[in-house]
């Protein structure tokens, strides 16, 4: 289809997500933003305006419309294969990146005045602040809390659902350790060179990124904090790998402490007890390389010999223990399992009743 740059136009910004720029767009041209995919680009008006950043004629009809420059478009796409998803020059694992999600930082928009835009770096979720302000990206709307998407929103500031504009809500901020973290992983992400340990940095990114995300989890396993690896603990396992192996080793001492006490003199039988449960956790880390990598340092710290994790293959059934309530990891301490025992030989050796 070919395009007639339009009259007027709107100012592009270098890092500037391509939602916001096809819903900034469209009213210059008297056009909904569901108007502007339909008419212009042939699309469904109920998809979200970031459809169009995996087409590249699309975009290149994009930057002749609004007089944009093309090769910002192109460094603001994506590109998703299987579950890992190519943005901003990073293959990211599943989860950190959504197309549809609309993430803003409500205090930033207000101070743009009559030009709020929406980031490229905000749509990263594992980011939880604004790397340059520290403050906290939002993706549910403050009033009604229902998720913040690209559809059927006619400006970027607003929510679809009931309206409200966010600007008007409460700008929150970062704790400054969680801002350190954050700029962090946002240094790393932009390819600045990061003192990683060599044993992870020779992982692909996606896979480095999937680890870390895990780290956090694994590390919060004693306490059974969290539920599952997320990317919204990224800036945490990033510390976390950055003091690989030795915040690894000490959650493995943690676990054995729970079953046999001093790590160092614990017995066979608990070690494998511990790895056993331990291997549910790996499971969880959806990366191979780095799976193979948590394998060799579980088994080197539990002293079991070389090799056991394939000479136990078939035998060990990976099972989730889960504590039926609350959907967490629930570990049996030996105490409990005593008790267990020492109730049920009770049952087994009580005399009968007298009424019997
Ligand atoms: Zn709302």
């Amino acid at each position: 289809m070919s395009q007639v740059p339009w009259r007027r136009s709107v100012k592009q910004h270098p890092d500037e997500a391509i939602g916001s720029l096809v819903i900034r767009l469209a009213p210059e041209g008297l056009l909904t933003p569901g108007e502007f995919l339909k008419y212009h680009f042939g699309r469904d008006e109920r998809r979200p305006p970031t459809d169009i950043a995996s087409d590249r004629e699309a975009l290149e009809d994009l930057a002749v419309i609004g007089s944009f420059n093309v090769e910002w478009l192109y460094q603001a796409t994506w590109k998703t294969l299987g579950t890992v998803t190519e943005f901003l020059g990073r293959r990211l694992p599943q989860g950190w990146f959504k197309p549809e999600v609309r993430r803003l930082a409500p205090g930033i928009l207000c101070a743009d005045s009559d030009d709020p835009w929406v980031r490229n770096e905000w749509q990263i979720r594992a980011l939880p602040c604004d790397c340059d302000t520290g403050e906290m990206i939002i993706e549910r709307c403050a009033k009604c809390r229902e998720g913040l998407t690209w559809i059927r929103t006619q400006n970027v500031y607003s929510c679809a659902i009931c309206g409200y504009d966010q600007r008007a809500a409460k700008a929150r901020y970062a704790p400054a350790d969680v801002l350190a973290r954050s700029r962090d992983l946002r240094a790393y992400l932009r390819g600045d060179t990061a003192d990683l340990p060599a044993e992870l940095a020779s992982l692909e990114d996606y896979e480095f990124l999937s680890l870390i995300c895990w780290l956090t989890y694994f590390v919060a396993l004693p306490d059974c904090v969290l539920v599952r690896p997320s990317p919204h603990e990224a800036v945490t396992g990033f510390r976390l790998a950055k003091q690989w192996p030795n915040s690894f080793d000490k959650t493995v001492d943690e676990l054995l402490t729970r079953y046999g006490g001093n790590p160092d003199v614990v017995d066979h039988f608990w070690r494998v007890q511990v790895f056993e449960e331990a291997l549910v956790a790996l499971g969880r880390v959806g990366s191979q390389a780095a799976q193979r990598i948590l394998e060799a340092r579980l088994i080197s710290r539990l002293r079991l010999p070389a090799g056991f994790n394939e000479s136990k293959l078939g035998f060990i059934e990976p099972v989730a223990r889960f504590d039926s309530r609350c959907q967490r990891f629930k570990w049996a301490s030996p105490s409990e399992i005593d008790a267990m025992r020492s109730s049920h030989d009770r049952t087994r050796l009580r005399p009968p009743s007298s009424s019997e």
